[in-house]
This record gives structure tokens, C-alpha cells and sequence, in this order.
């Protein structure tokens, strides 16, 4: 799917005229990195959630489920490290008065010099045959000279971010002459530090009102309430507590639609264990969720494993699951065994114990911590790209279709009857009303009913169930399937059986 730009306009047109994603405040403009979730988009995102949290808490009997406020105490965001160190680098262009991450403008130029290498490699493949790709890539002269530069520069660059070497940072894109790309110019400020959280004021006095954050991530919400969770639930060490909740970033370069928002969603589980079992517990969660993510039958290769090999201090292994997204790989969702690092920093900023008593060993000690942190919207977005398709039928018509995973599905079955006349409304009706009780349906009676089956492609339903004038004779319907338009009748008695064994 990589760097498919003109792919991922339709996809984002898609999900505005069918009814999944809104621009927020459109009638005022917009408003940057925002989005609304509209009548179709709000079910497959709860459908999305639900199929996380049924996976994490309903099957896991030693994961139970919170739910936090977004308010929290200030000095929660000290402990964590937030208020120092949740910051991106960024950058300003005189000319064009635009605002950028220089992380980002960096890795952007290193992504064109490895776009360079793909196209080498493309030409390659298709001039020889047969074609050795990784002996190309290390005796091709070019290709060897354009990835020795990629190496020097992310080395550098890692050291500097690591360092806060902002000056160096700047030097940096000087040096590699990066140009604005809405100015073209090179007329760069300074790079400045930029603490990505949204701080508010609460109190209803201005003077007395305390400083709080809309909190960046659910994560926090769950270690302050590690203590009364383990204790009113009688938790026993291994044991999990999920959440999923809203977070709050000031991004400063939110595009890519809803890749990279200012307000998204997260699915968070911090997961306990004994100080020592923590590695053997990544490894399990590493695979979990990659299994989770196959089990929407979503192709293999559009997910990899990017293992992290520079740590954050307080990580003793961390990896991201990413996915191919219509601009390339990139993180869906993060994995990292976070030792007791966030424990141990509540226990010295509040002062309260937060141990854990194991009747086992006999000991007292601080739970080490597993995670896996995924984005609701990126989740959203993952399988959005993955479904939509536009084909092209044998009449020569175009089909445009999003092949969800059929438990993910707004709309579940559409029931039509094929005349708005002669009792069939009726008998649609009837339908209606059983299969409703079980499955979200929508019933439509308007235009033929090749645009109706369509406008169901259009928005993902698997199942089309079609009332004819043979169905006041014979007590059948014909239910129609999204992805191959097979046709076949089914008796009404059995057919709320028929559609609930496929789901
Ligand atoms: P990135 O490097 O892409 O900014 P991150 O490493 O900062 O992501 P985490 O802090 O690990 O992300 O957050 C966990 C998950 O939350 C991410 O894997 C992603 O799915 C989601 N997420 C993070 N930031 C955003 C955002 N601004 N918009 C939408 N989803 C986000």
C-alpha cells in the first residue's frame, strides 16, 4: 500500500460522503487535527473497542477494566515525566511562517533518499531476471553510497535527539540544505522545545485556579489507581487493568488525517508482574496482539514488528506493531515493558506506598509493567484502508466496496424489500424488527435495488437481505454477500440463525 497518495485522498473523501468521518466544526472552517465521528463511523469505532476490550478483559479473567477521569492531579504529570520531558523539537520557517517538528523535517529527508533506493532497486528488478535484491543492494554502487548516508545521518540525528542537541539539530537541517516545503526557503528560527500538553485552568477563581492537563495519555490514570483496583478486586500478581478513554495532544504537525490527531482515543492495559517475569510477559503480549490483529483476517503483511533498539530510561524492552498504511508503515499500536519506573515515581511524588503483598514469596515489592497502548483512530483508519476497494465489475461498472471484517461492520444486514408495494414493506418490516433485536440493520426501500446493494458496498454490509414477490409464497429471502455478490434464498424461520452463525 506504501505511498499511495492518491489512494488515501479517496479513502478520506470515502469516509466524508458515506458517513464515517466529518472535519470537526466544518461549517466553521474546521478545525486542525480534529475529527467528528459520524452515523456509520461512531458504530465501527464501538465496534472496534468492543472487540479490544472483549479480547483484553471479558476472555482475560485476571484483566479488569477502568474507567478514569481525563482530570487529573497536576503532580501526576510531574511523576510521570510529562511536565519536563513530553516534548517534540520544533521549528519555524520565516518565509512561510509555518510551524514543523525537525525531527520530522530530518526523517523526511531520509525517507526521499530511501525512496531513491526503492526506485534503483524497482529498475533493477525489472532489467534482470533472474534478480538477487540483497546482493543488488550491497554491491550496487549507488544504492550502497545512498544507505552509508542514511546510516551517518540517523546516527547523528538519533544522538542529538537523545542529547536535546538542539543546536546541533539545526545545524543539522542546514547542512542537508531541507527547504520549507510551502516556501522553499531555507530561512529557518531557531529549534525550540514544545511541550505537547493541553493545560487548562480549574477553580473558578482565576487567581487561586490550579494548572491541569487533558491527560496525553490513559496510561497514568491506570498506575494511580493500581492500589485500589488490586485491593477492592482482590488482584493477584500476574493481573491486567485496561482502559479506554480520550488523550489529549498538541501536535504540532497533525496531518495524515486521523493518523496523528490533537484529541484521539487510546486502548491502554498495563499488565503487573513479578520483578523478573517481565520479560517473558513482553514477549506473551508481543504476541497476543499480534494475533489479535490477524484475527480480523486482515493479510499478514501488512503488519510488522519494529523492535526498539534505543530504549527510553525507564524501558527494559519496548517494540511497536506497525501497519501498512496508505503512506507507508507506520506505528499502530506500542508495546513496552516499563519496569517499575512509573509505580516507583508515584510512590516518591505522592508518598503513598504502592506495593504489592505476594502471599506466595512472602515479599513486598513494586510490580514491574507490561503495556500495550494502541490508538482507537489509527486502529480506525488500519482497517478503513485495508477494506476499501474499488473495482471494476464484468459489465464494465465500478464497484466501490469497503470489505470490512464482518464483525467490525456498521451495518450488519440491510433489509430491502424489492418494492415499496403488494405487502412487502410489511413483511420487511416484520424482519426488521426480529433480526434488530440481535444485529444492527438497516432497512431501505428507496431506488432500485442495484443501488441500494451499492450503497450498502459502499459502507461495508456484509449481508443484504432482499424480500421479493416468490417470499409471500415460498417464506424465503434472498440474502446477497458483499464480497463475492453471491446470491441464495434462505427460509425467514432461519434466517436470524443463518446471520448470527456468520458473525
Ligand atoms: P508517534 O511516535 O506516532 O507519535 P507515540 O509513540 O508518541 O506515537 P504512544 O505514546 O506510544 O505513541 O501512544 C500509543 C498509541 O496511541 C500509538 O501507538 C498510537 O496508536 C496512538 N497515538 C499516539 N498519538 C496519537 C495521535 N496524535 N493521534 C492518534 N493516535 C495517536
Amino acid at each position: 500500500m506504501a505511498n499511495n497518495e492518491n489512494l488515501f485522498k479517496q479513502i478520506i473523501s470515502h469516509a466524508k460522503e458515506y458517513g464515517f468521518i466529518f472535519p470537526s466544526s466544518e461549517i466553521y472552517d474546521g478545525l486542525a487535527a480534529v475529527y467528528d465521528y459520524a452515523q456509520y463511523g461512531v458504530e465501527l469505532k464501538n465496534n472496534i473497542k468492543n472487540y479490544w476490550w472483549k479480547s483484553m478483559v471479558q476472555f482475560n479473567e485476571n484483566i479488569v477494566g477502568i474507567d478514569s477521569a481525563i482530570f487529573m492531579h497536576p503532580t501526576i504529570w510531574k511523576a510521570s515525566g510529562h511536565v519536563d520531558a513530553f516534548n517534540d523539537p520544533l521549528i519555524d520557517n520565516k518565509d512561510s511562517k509555518k510551524r514543523y517538528r525537525a525531527d520530522v523535517l530530518i526523517e523526511d529527508y531520509l525517507k526521499k533518499i530511501e525512496d531513491k533506493i526503492d526506485k534503483e532497486v524497482e529498475k533493477a528488478a525489472k532489467k534482470f531476471s533472474p534478480f538477487d535484491e540483497q546482493l543488488f543492494r550491497s554491491t550496487n554502487p549507488r544504492v550502497v553510497e545512498y544507505a552509508k548516508k542514511i546510516e551517518t545521518i540517523t546516527q547523528r540525528f538519533s544522538q542529538m535527539l537523545n542529547d536535546e542537541d538542539l543546536v546541533g539539530l539545526k545545524a543539522l537541517i542546514e547542512e542537508l540544505e531541507i527547504t520549507c516545503p510551502i516556501s522553499g526557503s531555507r530561512n529557518w528560527t531557531d529549534v525550540r522545545q514544545f511541550n505537547l500538553m493541553f493545560a487548562t485552568q480549574i477553580g473558578s477563581v482565576a487567581d487561586g485556579a490550579d494548572t491541569v492537563y487533558l491527560r496525553p495519555e490513559t496510561a497514568q490514570g491506570i498506575f494511580v489507581n493500581f492500589l485500589n483496583v488490586y485491593k477492592t478486586g482482590r488482584m493477584k500478581i500476574p493481573f491486567g487493568i485496561a482502559q479506554i478513554g480520550k488523550a489529549f495532544r498538541n501536535e504540532i504537525v497533525a496531518r495524515q488525517f486521523i493518523f496523528r490527531m490533537r484529541e484521539f482515543e487510546q486502548m491502554e492495559m498495563q499488565f503487573f508482574v513479578r520483578p523478573g517475569e517481565e520479560l517473558k510477559c513482553f514477549k506473551y503480549w508481543k504476541e497476543e496482539r499480534m494475533k489479535w490483529h490477524l484475527s480480523l483476517g486482515i493479510a499478514p503483511e501488512h503488519y510488522r514488528f519494529h523492535d526498539h533498539e534505543k530504549l527510553a530510561h525507564y524501558a527494559n524492552a519496548a517494540t511497536d506493531i506497525e501497519f501498512d498504511f496508505p503512506f507507508g508503515f507506520k506505528e499502530l499500536e506500542g508495546i513496552h515493558s516499563r519496569t517499575d519506573y512509573d509505580l516507583s515515581q508515584h510512590e516518591k511524588f505522592s508518598g503513598k506506598k504502592l506495593r504489592y503483598f505476594d502471599h506466595e514469596t512472602n515479599e513486598n515489592y513494586i510490580p514491574y509493567v507490561v503495556e500495550t497502548s494502541i490508538g482507537v483512530d489509527r486502529m480506525f483508519l488500519a482497517v478503513l484502508s485495508n477494506a476499501f476497494n474499488s473495482e471494476i465489475l464484468e459489465d464494465g461498472s465500478e464497484r466501490v466496496v469497503l470489505r470490512l471484517p464482518a464483525k467490525l461492520a456498521p451495518i450488519k444486514a440491510a433489509i430491502l424489500p424489492l418494492v415499496k408495494k403488494d405487502g412487502l414493506p410489511e413483511i420487511a418490516r416484520e424482519i426488521m424488527d426480529v433480526l434488530k433485536q440481535d444485529l444492527m440493520c438497516q432497512y431501505d426501500d428507496k431506488d432500485a435495488i442495484g443501488r441500494r446493494y451499492r450503497r450498502q458496498d459502499a459502507i461495508g454490509t456484509p449481508f443484504c437481505i432482499t424480500i421479493d414477490h416468490q417470499t409471500k409464497e415460498d417464506h424465503c429471502v434472498t440474502i446477497r454477500e458483499r464480497d463475492s455478490m453471491q446470491q441464495y434464498r434462505v427460509s425467514i424461520d432461519t434466517l436470524k440463525g443463518t446471520l448470527i452463525n456468520k458473525f
